[in-house]
């Protein structure tokens, strides 16, 4: 909740319902395009800074009215957040550790003096929202239905400062496997030239001002023949993310231990919820807590940081394991190329496109999110 908790929390039992009477029948699972269709319904609830939060609305898919003096327009006041709901072949609806996204929407929110919020509450009207275009939902494996969450100021005033009024909306999309054909490793652009974030700044948030600026290096990786880029920072070449994703290396190290390592929560990485998920399961198993077979026994992971040279000197020396990216959308993407300062280093991949730590950890993350392997990070919508 924000500071000024005299006035209106979202409340869920103030919802209204405005049904779409005009609804569309979800096209045919195998057609998808990532974020190209969304479902019947959308969920609003304006913040103004003189009476909260007001009523949440389920209403029907469409535009929004906005003022052209709105200041996302002007000043980039937009943070989001991506969250799946899985329908299982009864029909049960899960989500993926949605409590992460609540909080971390709400840090987004005050970094940015946009009104923060019951995260509890949200959540409880997202799976409302979820429930009434449940029928959205892809049911066969692979697919889910992904929620995209996003906050804006809309104070009508050009003027830069925090933003008097505010809205929150919600919308949905069903969306396919990431890898349709099963895994298959992408090479990356080590970027030298261009930083995602930097000390003191952003990355840490997920703010949409962090990923406009990221297209333009995206589009020189791909005529590059690169399919993201390698965030790589300062001098040393610190790996930081893949394209929009938390990046993991595994290295076979001399005294015979296998090291899973992923950048530190310096300021510049962004908390995923996949990488906090991939630590926390790598941990459990070190610890003895939940063994996972298949795993290395000698397994260690770190959070440190990760130079290029590092990652060059232990792929010539034939001790780089595998290194992967993770996230919402892909889950895992394993890689198996970095260019680097005109070289390609390569990356060993298995025949099936992972690696020995990222398979396991794969299958483990995917269990929890269907709910094949019960756990309490699957929430029932
Ligand atoms: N880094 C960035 C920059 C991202 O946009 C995302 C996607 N939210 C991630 C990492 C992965 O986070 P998550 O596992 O929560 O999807």
């Amino acid at each position: 909740t924000g500071e000024l908790t005299s006035l209106p929390d979202i409340e869920p039992a103030r919802l209204k319902f405005i049904k779409n009477t005009d609804p569309r029948p979800p096209p045919p699972s195998s057609s998808l395009v990532f974020g190209q269709v969304f479902t019947d319904h959308m969920l609003t609830i304006p913040w103004s800074a003189n009476s909260g939060w007001d009523a949440p609305k389920i209403q029907p898919y469409g535009p929004l009215q906005l003022d052209p003096s709105c200041t996302v327009f002007h000043y980039a006041q937009t943070l989001f957040e991506g969250m799946k709901a899985y329908r299982d072949k009864n029909g049960k609806v899960t989500m993926f550790r949605p409590d992460m996204n609540m909080k971390r929407m709400n840090v987004s929110a005050q970094r940015l003096a946009l009104p923060t919020f019951n995260g509890d509450a949200l959540l409880e009207l997202i799976k409302e929202l979820i429930r009434v275009d449940k029928h959205w939902i892809p049911q066969e494996p692979g697919y889910s239905l992904y929620i995209r969450p996003t906050l804006i100021g809309t104070q009508r005033a050009i003027g830069v400062g925090p933003p008097n009024e505010a809205l929150l909306f919600v919308i949905c999309s069903p969306v396919g496997p990431y890898y349709p054909q099963g895994f298959k490793p992408i090479a990356l652009y080590g970027t030298t030239e261009y930083i995602r974030a930097a000390p003191g700044g952003t990355g840490g948030y997920k703010l949409g001002a962090n990923y406009a600026p990221g297209v333009v290096p995206q589009k020189i990786a791909a005529k590059k023949g690169y399919a993201q880029n390698l965030w790589l920072h300062g001098p040393e070449h610190y790996l930081t993310e893949v394209g929009t994703m938390n990046l993991f290396v595994v290295f076979k190290k001399d005294n015979g231990y296998i090291e899973l390592v992923t950048a530190p929560l310096d300021g510049m990485i962004l908390p995923g919820v996949t990488r906090d998920s991939v630590l926390a399961l790598a941990r459990e198993h070190i610890s003895g807590k939940s063994k996972l077979t298949d795993l290395p026994d000698n397994l260690v992971v770190s959070e440190r940081p990760v130079t290029m040279g590092e990652v060059k000197a232990a792929a010539d020396k034939g001790q780089l394991v595998e290194l992967f990216g993770t996230g919402t959308a892909a889950i895992i993407s394993p890689v198996d190329r970095i260019g680097y300062l005109g070289g390609d280093v390569h990356i060993p991949t298995d025949p099936d496109g992972m690696g020995p730590v990222s398979r396991v950890l794969w299958k483990e993350l995917v269990g929890r999110q269907l709910g094949t392997i019960p756990s309490e990070w699957s929430v029932t919508v």
